[in-house]
């Protein structure tokens, strides 16, 4: 594999507003150096044990984000460098994030994951209980976690109506939010949408953050 080549020649299609985290998971560091190597610095990783042997063996540059399910007792593994995670979907996970990152004197940013997909899953808010979280008193007092947008993941379908339809109500509830409750918060504008399959449409969108695996590293086994 070329990932270089790959690389840019993927970067040279998106528009240069939109960030891309490159998606890493199975992929080993010599392939994360090659992309690194060209410029590339936003990385995304979805097991907790792999980002830590990946953050370790790595230039310390890196922009790790975390992608996959997050479990609380896990935090602490991660709490030290981790720039972003992506799944957040419960005040508790809210609150054990805030705790680790404010043991390392660190503000951690998080997205919100709805879930908009039709495939049934435990993961992911609807918006009402996205709300609630925003809501709930607690979190107003969470100094350490910045809530930088939201997060969602379109159903695996070719029918591309659907993905499309699936990433307009993701961007609905992102405005929502912005609207109610971070109206004067600069902070709050990512929407992380769009992988491999279907990051044209999510562009179209209005997706700031892709995050893209196969189209650059190879397909997984
Ligand atoms: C694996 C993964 C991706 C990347 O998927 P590709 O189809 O390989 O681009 C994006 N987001 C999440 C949450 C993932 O787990």
């Amino acid at each position: 594999m070329e990932i270089s080549k790959n690389l840019l020649g993927f970067l040279s299609t998106i528009p240069k507003n939109v960030q891309l985290v490159a998606v890493s998971k199975t992929k080993p560091a010599e392939m994360v150096k090659e992309a690194y190597d060209v410029g590339q610095r936003f990385f995304g990783e979805n097991k907790v044990q792999d980002l830590v042997a990946k953050y370790e063996q790595l230039p310390k540059d890196i922009n790790w984000h975390f992608i996959g399910h997050m479990q609380t007792n896990k935090i602490k593994y991660i709490a030290p460098f981790v720039q972003m995670i992506h799944a957040v979907d419960s005040s508790k996970l809210l609150k054990e994030i805030n705790k680790h990152a404010l043991r390392n004197n660190r503000i951690i940013q998080c997205l919100l994951q709805f879930h908009i997909a039709e495939e049934t899953t435990k993961f992911g808010l609807n918006l009402s209980e996205a709300e609630a979280i925003l809501n709930n008193n607690e979190f107003k007092n969470l100094k350490n976690i910045q809530i930088s947008g939201v997060m969602g993941m379109a159903t695996f379908t070719d029918n591309t109506a659907q993905i499309r339809n699936e990433f307009k109500k993701l961007k609905e509830y992102s405005d929502l939010l912005k609207e109610k409750y971070f109206g004067d918060k600069p902070y709050f504008k990512e929407l992380s949408m769009g992988m491999s399959g279907d990051y044209l449409i999510a562009i179209e969108e209005g997706s700031t953050m892709i995050r893209i695996g196969t189209k650059i590293f190879g397909s997984r086994s």
